[in-house]
């Protein structure tokens, strides 16, 4: 059994060792040193391009319920990141060179792997899983774009941010849709009267912004401008843009606010909802503080804050098929972030689950997908799920929007506390028949190469 990943980052190092471990003899193929990206400074692999925190490791978290399962599942990644783990609290913040060694190291001496060191520009032979990452090189990205259609990879990413349904104060905000179409309920609607729209414009101007990295020359459309750049162009350019209030009556009142902040679903279990065309360079403590400002959101609790960044990665849902496949050459499946999931854990998540299902297609059977109640499955659901007619997709850190509600009496009762410690107890048992045995620890185990699963 034999085949070929492209990029050592986290997800095409996750995916190398996972089908090593199953047997599978692996090419892996980095373009670093010989060619490097405007983000990564090394030779390494796995490297950490920002941040050297993977989050929260509380269990009661997206991502420490994610890191947990990736642990039980027998993760390179987060196996490393817990050997090189420094003091951050409830944060699993690692020390990134030794991290980053350990793993090149772990790889270099598996006895199933080869490392090639050069870059890939055209799609390899054979069966292959790309994990190029958010930065994939150009010539490369072209090709995904050719086999995925010109609409199937985008190159920049403007995302608004996504808060908790449970946090927003509906005594405050309304459920109307504009003009009472569809649904007539389908959007949450935080209105404004013309001071708080005032006192909003003239923060969002203030706010402190993120500065565009020197390799991200920024390009806005005119139908996706941050908001920043809407408030600088006039007082009113946002009550006429997406903060318009036309359409909606307010029940309160009986008329039309002078601005609304309209939240849409941002999922089909309505746990969570993005607020709409808010894309945004503001930074993250100047989001919460200014968004906050919103009659209705003053208690938000933010699941993904808003940004503006390049990113490569695909139309999930319409260009991958269940095993993360693309439809029209199913030997090549994708990993990591290029899948449109969003940061380190998940996209090393996304290269566990790509080799498991590769591994299993080599081996002659199929691998069931993730269990949906999982984090790991619901990150699968969120890349491969079709979506609904006029539903963008947009990639996604883990969150508990990502997975079904939890129902019944005893959740109501529980609180939102109560409700994701449910969660993850839900999540724990229904990964459980996920976890597999892979054939060849025992040889591992003779080399000191072996990563123990967790119980
Ligand atoms: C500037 C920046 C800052 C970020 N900060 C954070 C953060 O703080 N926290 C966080 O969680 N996430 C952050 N991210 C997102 C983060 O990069 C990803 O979540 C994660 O690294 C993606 O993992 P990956 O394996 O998919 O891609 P990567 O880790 O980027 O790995 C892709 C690998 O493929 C190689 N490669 C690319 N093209 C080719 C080619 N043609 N041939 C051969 N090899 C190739 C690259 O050299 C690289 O080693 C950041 C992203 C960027 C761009």
């Amino acid at each position: 059994m034999e085949a070929t990943v492209v990029g050592g980052g986290l997800a095409g190092c996750e995916a190398a060792w996972q089908l090593a471990r199953r047997g599978v003899r692996v090419r892996l193929i980095e373009q670093k040193p010989a060619a490097i990206s405007p983000a990564h400074q090394t030779p390494m692999l796995a490297e950490l391009v920002c941040s050297n925190s993977l989050r929260s490791n509380a269990l009661e978290t997206g991502p420490g319920l994610l890191k947990a399962e990736l642990r039980r599942l027998g993760s390179l990644i987060i196996a490393c990141a817990d050997l090189y783990r420094v003091p951050a609290g409830d944060a699993l913040a690692v020390e990134r060179f030794g991290f980053g060694r350990e793993i090149t190291a772990r790889l270099a001496m598996h006895p199933l792997i080869t490392i090639e060191r050069r870059p890939v520009h055209d799609m390899p032979p054979g069966h292959v899983i790309l994990a190029t990452g958010p930065l994939t090189g150009t010539e490369l990205a072209r090709r995904i774009r050719a086999a995925c259609g010109s609409a199937g990879l985008y190159f920049y990413d403007a995302i608004a941010p996504i808060v908790d349904a449970d946090s927003i104060d509906m005594d405050k905000a309304f459920r109307a849709s504009r003009w009472g179409k569809g649904g007539g309920d389908d959007y949450v609607n935080c209105p404004m009267n013309r001071e708080e729209y005032a006192a909003f414009v003239a923060a969002v101007r203030a706010g402190r912004k993120v500065l565009p990295h020197s390799f991200e020359e920024p390009r806005y459309f005119e139908g996706c401008l941050p908001i920043e750049v809407m408030a600088e162009r006039g007082d009113d350019t946002l009550a006429f843009g997406p903060m318009k209030p036309i359409g909606l009556d307010d029940p309160r009142t009986g008329r039309w606010p002078h601005a609304v902040v309209q939240l849409r679903p941002e999922n089909r279990y309505r746990t969570s909802y993005n607020l709409v065309g808010f894309q945004t360079r503001l930074a993250i403590p100047e989001q919460k503080r200014i968004f906050q400002m919103i009659p209705g959101l003053e208690k938000a609790e933010f699941l993904r804050f808003g940004a503006i960044h390049r990113n490569s990665y695909v139309d999930g849902p319409r260009v991958l098929g269940p095993e993360l496949e693309l439809r029209t050459l199913p030997t090549v499946q994708l990993a990591g972030q290029i899948t449109g999931v969003e940061g380190y854990i998940e996209s090393c998540a996304m290269g566990l689950v790509s080799a498991r299902f590769l591994a299993a297609r080599l081996g002659g059977t199929t691998c069931p997908p993730p269990p949906v109640e999982t984090a790991i499955g619901g990150l699968w659901s969120h890349v491969t799920r079709a979506r609904e007619d006029g539903e963008r997709y947009e990639p996604q850190n883990i969150n508990f929007g990502l997975l079904p509600p939890i129902e019944g009496l005893a959740a109501r009762r529980a609180g939102k506390s109560g409700r994701r410690k449910l969660h993850a107890e839900r999540a724990q048992a229904a990964l459980t028949p996920w976890l597999d045995q892979p054939a060849d620890d025992t040889l591992l185990a003779s080399t000191g190469l072996a990563i123990r699963a967790s119980a």
